[in-house]
């Protein structure tokens, strides 16, 4: 048997976590830096951010534009956070896993209770997630003020939903402890490249002639 012999279908990798956890700073960095991964850009009814571009960091729709989609059923996913609508697109998700591509989505708590929810084969068997514990509340605080982008009313509405959101960490396969960017991303990468080689998500290309040998009593 070679290495070509084996294919695999992508890892459906969901990373959650509170504001100012780094998600969405880890999902952009991993994509950006292994060629079998892509980051699925979500769609929302929040107004961009300043620096933010339509289309990679977000599908920015109206309320009406994201409703029409939903009743087409075109999300895979989607959920209410900080009083906006969120959601992913499943055409940013499943043709990448079919083609053995990862998938990273950056989603809040409810879209990955609605994802391990869903019963489509493909999904189930894709799934892996991941959750980003800050390591302090203190942290966090520090986090979003440096990060400058939101007003007071809306890092107290963070701040209340992150501590929401922590009380979740159980429900995810894989918790990460936040330390530095680097830190972060080397235990990431580690855990992709596990899932990567776990042997119920290859296939192989000859499998009828191992069970042949196998029959010859190899
Ligand atoms: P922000 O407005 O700070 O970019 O994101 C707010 C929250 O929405 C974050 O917790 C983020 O993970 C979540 N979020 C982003 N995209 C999606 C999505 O497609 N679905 C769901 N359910 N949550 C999302």
């Amino acid at each position: 048997m070679n290495p070509s012999d084996f294919k695999r279908r992508g890892l459906l990798c969901v990373v959650s976590g509170p504001a100012g956890s780094g998600k969405t700073t880890l999902c952009r960095a991993f994509s950006e830096s292994d060629a079998e991964a892509t980051y699925a850009v979500s769609a929302t009814t929040r107004a961009p951010r300043k620096g933010e571009a339509d289309g990679h960091d977000y599908h920015f729709l109206t309320r009406g534009e994201f409703e029409s989609r939903t009743t087409r059923g075109g999300f895979l996913e989607w959920a209410e956070v900080h009083k906006n609508y969120y959601g992913t697109l499943k055409s940013e998700v499943i043709d990448h896993i079919e083609a053995g591509r990862d998938v990273l989505m950056d989603i809040d708590v409810q879209g990955a209770a609605l994802i391990r929810k869903n019963a489509d084969p493909l999904i189930r068997e894709a799934l892996v997630d991941i959750f980003i514990l800050p390591p302090s509340e203190d942290e966090i605080i520090a986090r979003l003020r440096n990060r400058g982008t939101e007003s007071q009313a809306e890092l107290d509405l963070r701040l209340h939903n992150a501590r929401k959101e922590m009380r979740h960490w159980r429900e995810y396969d894989y918790t990460i402890i936040s330390g530095t960017k680097q830190e972060d991303l080397a235990t990431f990468s580690s855990i992709l490249n596990g899932e990567r080689c776990r042997s119920h998500r290859l296939i192989s290309k000859t499998e009828g002639d191992v069970e042949e040998q196998g029959e010859l009593g190899m």
